[in-house]
């Protein structure tokens, strides 16, 4: 196996490592893992000790801190009410928008809570963090963030959720050793293409730079992140606090509650989604879709490339997806090996 990345470490989107301040961060912003798959979970448990973590999110709303998800606090705290779930969930019946099919991600939000709820916390975040607006995503966009009547403040309800004990970078790190796994950062896929003699090949970069943007690129939201280190032991009351209406970044995220690290220091990452950069997420809408689909075409036609993850299959997946995807793959593989494959296997 010979493992090629280009950049300077391991671990992709997912690296950690110390910061100047000898605190854990996460260069590219926050991972959460979390998974209702016990093979995933079991498959990362062989390269990783898990701390178990349950993630939650505050958003800045009306000059409050709200649980995110919206959930019967939210509601009961930003208009003051002490509304009970039968009747948080008539009057979100009431305040719901009939939308036939729900197609947008607007559809998605207002079709279940109506337009108050939508605009304050769901609307500008959007628009900041796509540079669209929900109408023109798909509705799988704002779906990932569900709406709730009870009091559950967690932003996922996963059977598993835990962060890698030592960090995601030791976890891949474990990963790679190997005495058949060859590592060589720094290197472009195009940079070996045509250099290095191999069999199967397991391609995880955007699909579009694969096939050399022959019809065009595809979108990809990127992300610059703003990395401080504070002298207090604490900064914010969660490890995640969103800005759904005000300033130019969409959230603040504070390591130490991910990581469960103690240290008299915090280190903090402003979050700016922008246009330009590396690509971080696929842009789920129509268009793209059509325009991935064509390259999709080509992918399957092109015989021992296997294209896996979020940017070769053009899909808004989470960690754990991404895992389950490699892991069928490689069963794939090892059942129906292809020649190539086949003489190396
Ligand atoms: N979203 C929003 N307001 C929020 C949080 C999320 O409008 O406070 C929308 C936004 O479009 C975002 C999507 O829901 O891109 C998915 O949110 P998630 O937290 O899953 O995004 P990720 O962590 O993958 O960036």
């Amino acid at each position: 196996m010979l493992v090629i990345d280009r950049r300077p470490h391991v671990a992709g989107n997912a690296y950690d490592h110390l910061d100047g301040a000898g605190v854990r961060v996460h260069r590219y912003g926050p991972h959460v893992f979390h998974t209702n798959s016990r093979d995933v979970f079991d498959y990362l448990g062989r390269f990783t000790a898990w701390r178990p973590y349950q993630h939650r999110v505050l958003t800045s709303v009306g000059g409050q801190l709200l649980p995110l998800p919206i959930n019967l606090d939210t509601v009961n705290r930003l208009y003051g009410t002490d509304l009970t779930t039968p009747e948080l969930e008539q009057r979100f019946a009431a305040l719901a928008v009939a939308r036939d099919p729900v197609r947008t991600a607007e559809d998605a939000i207002v079709s279940k809570v109506g337009h108050d709820l939508y605009e304050l916390f769901f609307r500008n975040y959007t628009r900041k963090q796509w540079g669209l607006d929900p109408s023109e995503l798909d509705a799988s966009v704002t779906a990932r963030v569900p709406i709730r009547t009870d009091r559950d403040d967690r932003y996922f309800t996963d059977t598993y959720q835990a962060m890698p004990r030592d960090g995601y970078t030791a976890m891949f790190e474990r990963m790679l050793d190997h005495p058949n796994i060859e590592v060589r950062l720094g290197t472009d896929y195009h940079e070996v293409a045509g250099r290095v003699d191999h069999g199967a090949l397991i391609y995880t970069g955007p699909i579009d730079e694969f096939f050399e943007h022959r019809f065009g690129r595809l979108p990809y939201r990127s992300l610059r992140f703003h990395h401080a280190t504070l002298d207090r032991a604490r900064y914010q009351p969660t490890a995640v606090v969103n800005y759904p209406n005000q300033h130019d970044y969409t959230r603040i995220t504070e390591f130490k509650w991910l990581t469960g690290q103690e240290h008299p220091r915090t280190s903090i990452a402003y979050e700016y989604p922008c246009a330009d950069g590396e690509p971080y997420y696929p842009v789920p809408n129509p268009a793209s879709a059509a325009l991935y689909q064509r390259y999709r075409a080509l992918a399957d036609a092109t015989p021992g490339v296997h294209f896996v993850g979020r940017l070769a299959t053009y899909r808004y997946y989470n960690m754990d997806q991404v895992v389950a995807q490699a892991l069928t793959l490689y069963t794939r593989i090892l059942q129906h090996p292809s020649a190539g494959e086949a003489a190396r296997l």
